[in-house]
């Protein structure tokens, strides 16, 4: 792979901003050089630009250099950024395979890029003939979510490995839910794979999705580009604290996970005793796809008894179904009540 074809040229000769913490690297304690306040607020001064602190944590508990990390508002940014770096608006493409996560299409409406849709097998795996033919020179990223939303499912890493062979621009796999699926997931993937990004997230196994913290991992060179083109300052000091004290607490967050993946067990097979329920998708997530008859009445009378679950089943390969978040067990009992109580 020839990074320079794939990214845009003007990132490529960008001189990013230098911010005066930049610019100074020594050691010193009188700081004049930022335009900040100099009474302690807490939190007058601007924070690592790079945090590398919250880094060198994550790298421990990844395995992965902290070189290889970027962190960013949540993946929005990674996938916003993933634009701007390799996508020429009007010119390039995306390619996404639906049904999936709709950050994707809205990101690049937004870059005004252009999306080639391949949609998923009825297995809910990539259709990988069909992306090797759609695939071209301009074909700069490809989004695979694994596991998938809102299908649930992990995607075969064969059928990953595969695609990364051929593939001519970024592979972007999407694991925000690979702390529920027991699987390796695809990190591992990365010295050998120079255009694989893995993107993950805070904001779900790890119950944090207030904090608005996410990460990407790739090659030293694309974590360079994503440095170069974030906002400086684009992670705040709170965030990075909050995370950081967070980060010592694993077993708590080994904990909820448990305790929501007994909790899925538990709906998975709860909800196909429910005679308008015609089946529950395998899920590799914190959430279930379930097709039954007449959803929209029953999402309507969820509603009225003030259950949220969400609507999938005008989407393509979800006919028939909604999507269910695996809640507390309070919450998953008062679902299943209601569900049971419907009358259609
Ligand atoms: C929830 C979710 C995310 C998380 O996005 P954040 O911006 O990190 O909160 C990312 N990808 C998928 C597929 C999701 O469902």
């Amino acid at each position: 792979m020839n990074l320079q074809s794939l990214v845009r040229s003007n990132i490529w000769n960008l001189t990013p901003y230098s911010s005066a913490r930049d610019e100074f690297k020594g050691k010193a304690d009188v700081f004049l050089d930022a335009n900040e306040n100099p009474f302690n607020t807490g939190l007058n001064r601007y924070p690592d630009p790079l945090q590398w602190q919250l880094k060198r944590k994550i790298a421990g508990i990844k395995n992965i250099p902290a070189e290889q990390i970027f962190l960013g508002n949540g993946s929005d940014e990674v996938i916003d950024l993933l634009f701007r770096i390799f996508c020429e608006p009007q010119q390039d493409h995306i390619i996404i395979l639906p049904p999936t996560y709709g950050m994707y299409q809205v990101s690049a409406d937004i870059a005004a890029v252009q999306v080639k849709k391949i949609p998923l097998t009825s297995s809910f795996q990539p259709n990988v003939s069909a992306i090797r033919e759609a695939a071209g020179e301009h074909s700069k990223i490809l989004f695979l979510c694994s596991p998938n939303n809102p299908t649930g499912n992990a995607i075969d890493q064969e059928m990953i490995l595969e695609i990364l062979q051929f593939f001519p621009g970024i592979v972007a796999v999407d694991e925000a839910y690979i702390d529920f699926s027991g699987k390796p997931g695809c990190m591992s993937l990365l010295s050998g794979h120079p255009n694989l990004v893995v993107f993950q997230t805070f904001s779900k196994a790890w119950g944090l999705a207030a904090l608005r913290l996410g990460m990407a991992f790739a090659s030293p060179e694309i974590i360079g580009f994503f440095n170069k083109v974030k906002a400086p300052y684009n992670l705040n000091q709170l965030t990075q604290e909050m995370a950081l004290s967070l980060l010592d607490q694993l077993d708590q967050t080994q904990q909820m996970v448990t305790t929501i993946l007994s909790q899925r067990a538990l709906l998975a097979a709860a909800l196909p005793n429910i005679p308008y329920v015609q089946k529950v998708y395998p899920s590799d997530a914190n959430f279930l796809l379930v097709k039954m008859d007449q959803p929209n009445e029953v999402y309507k009378q969820l509603v009225e008894q003030g259950i949220i679950v969400r609507n999938r089943s005008n989407v393509v390969l979800c006919e028939g179904c909604l999507r269910i978040t695996v809640g507390t067990e309070q919450e998953n009992r008062r679902l299943l009540e209601a569900m049971e109580r419907q009358n259609l």
